[in-house]
């Protein structure tokens, strides 16, 4: 059998096992059809069928998560958490509340969350979970009794060796501090390393929180370095407003960048004379309240409902929202006003059709397994801290973040060149990735 026709069984065979999980099936697929030059380079990955292990999880736990709201009343929400592959660490992954969440996008993030981690050079291994709980509009005490739930059934499956959770879409410092409380309650044990994304008030890292977005900009600026340009002067467009998006703008602004929008699921604020990332900040993260509130009444913004932010002309656009954010219209819109460097914030923002567009029009693109591992690598960092018992610097922290992302830009683009697609951050992030965790599957024998 051919090389191509070996993975598009694998393919084939994954969609099959795994009915109706549309984006398991694309972030699966978006992988596989990268690896033919590995296999070709490798046939001992074939021989131990180990792209074949790599599409099944190690383990997946779905579970009841019962609670009573406000008024009394019992509600019942579904909880997951897959463990997909702890060939390099223990399962590390985020946490996602909201009510699109069911296996398929779980086990999409998870199977992501494997190759991300493994370029970050971490010990981690790969892992999601989360739940269809939606905590918009609801009380602090819906949220802590929701949490306490989801951990009553969850912590047995979780420990600092074995699984350590952390924070994604609807799950930040309030969300982890009922989770670990609960997690220490339960288990009469104070084990800092079994969640990060902690405040660093009680065993958090300082910078994890501001990390993904951070670490989003220190790579577009590697990617712009290996195009002989730099930040200073640009126009950018960020999607989403919660904390990946709050954090890019942030570092954006501090590098000399204009950021003129950003936006959450209910509309777009376009403000060209650059986004007031403080009041962005007052609403989501002290109000929770929507950008709709942005600039009333100051008269340079501007709000459009259900607007589309990639039709907003910038050269530089980041994806921070969700999955699938950004299709081939948006993309090709981009593309003719000039945007030259794409970088996903969130995970798998991007549509395939989209990033094939962008890649072929010669546009710098960064998948997010690359371009967001800052956050996770934070983790990481925040692990290494509980594990000694140290807190570090927030200089000394965001300079470690800063070199591991120099590191992951260097690699990818060093791979991507050695399998002959220079400046495909696509290939190189996903065979640098698939090479490290393959390796240590194959010295661990059949296991
Ligand atoms: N949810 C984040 C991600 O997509 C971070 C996960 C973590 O820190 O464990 O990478």
């Amino acid at each position: 059998m051919s090389i191509e026709a070996r993975v598009a069984t694998i393919i084939d065979q994954v969609i099959r096992r795994n009915p109706g999980e549309v984006e398991f099936h694309q972030a699966v697929r978006e992988v596989a059809e990268t690896l033919g030059p590995v296999l070709r380079k490798h046939p001992e990955f074939s021989h131990h069928k180990i792209i074949e292990r790599i599409c099944e999880p190690e383990r997946q736990v779905i579970f009841r998560v019962p609670w009573q709201d406000t008024h009394a009343e019992v509600q019942i929400n579904r909880g997951f958490r897959v463990g997909f592959n702890s060939a390099l660490g223990p399962y590390k992954g985020g946490l996602r509340f909201h009510p699109s969440v069911y296996l398929g996008v779980i086990k999409f993030l998870a199977f992501e969350q494997i190759f991300k981690n493994a370029i970050t050079g971490m010990p981690i291994g790969g892992a999601k979970g989360g739940s269809d709980f939606d905590p918009k509009g609801k009380t602090d005490g819906e949220v802590m009794r929701f949490c306490q739930s989801f951990m009553t059934e969850l912590y047995r499956h979780l420990g600092e060796h074995t699984d350590v959770p952390a924070g994604d879409i609807g799950v930040g410092a309030r969300e982890i501090g009922y989770l670990f409380g609960q997690y220490k309650r339960i288990t009469n044990r104070y084990e800092s390393g079994v969640l990060t994304g902690k405040s660093p008030e009680w065993g958090g890292a300082l910078v994890r929180k501001e990390s993904t977005g951070y670490g989003l900009i220190f790579f577009v600026e590697e990617m712009l370095k290996a195009r002989g340009q730099t930040l200073e002067g640009k126009t950018a467009v960020v999607s989403g407003s919660g904390n990946v998006a709050i954090y890019a703008m942030e570092k954006l602004q501090a590098l000399g960048v204009r950021v003129v929008a950003c936006s959450d699921s209910n509309g777009v604020v376009h403000d060209p004379q650059g986004i007031d990332v403080e009041a962005v900040k007052r609403i989501k993260e002290v109000e929770r309240g929507r950008l709709e509130s942005y600039g009333r009444g100051s008269g340079k913004a501007k709000y459009i409902a259900q607007g589309c932010v990639w039709d907003i002309p910038c050269q530089i656009a980041l994806p921070c929202a969700t999955q699938n954010e950004l299709d081939e219209r948006a993309a090709r819109a981009l593309v003719g006003n000039g945007c030259i460097v794409v970088a996903e914030g969130a995970n798998m923002p991007t549509t395939p059709e989209a990033t094939h567009l962008f890649i072929d029009a010669g546009v710098a693109f960064g998948p997010g397994k690359a371009a967001n591992a800052g956050g996770v690598a934070t983790s990481a960092l925040e692990m290494q801290q509980n594990a000694s018992r140290d807190a570090w610097t927030f200089e000394f922290t965001e300079n470690r973040l800063r070199e591991i992302m120099r590191k992951i830009h260097a690699d990818c683009y060093a791979v991507a060149d050695e399998y002959g697609k220079p400046g495909n951050y696509v290939i190189g992030a996903n065979i640098a990735g698939f090479l490290r965790v393959a390796r240590a599957m194959l010295a661990f024998g059949l296991v």
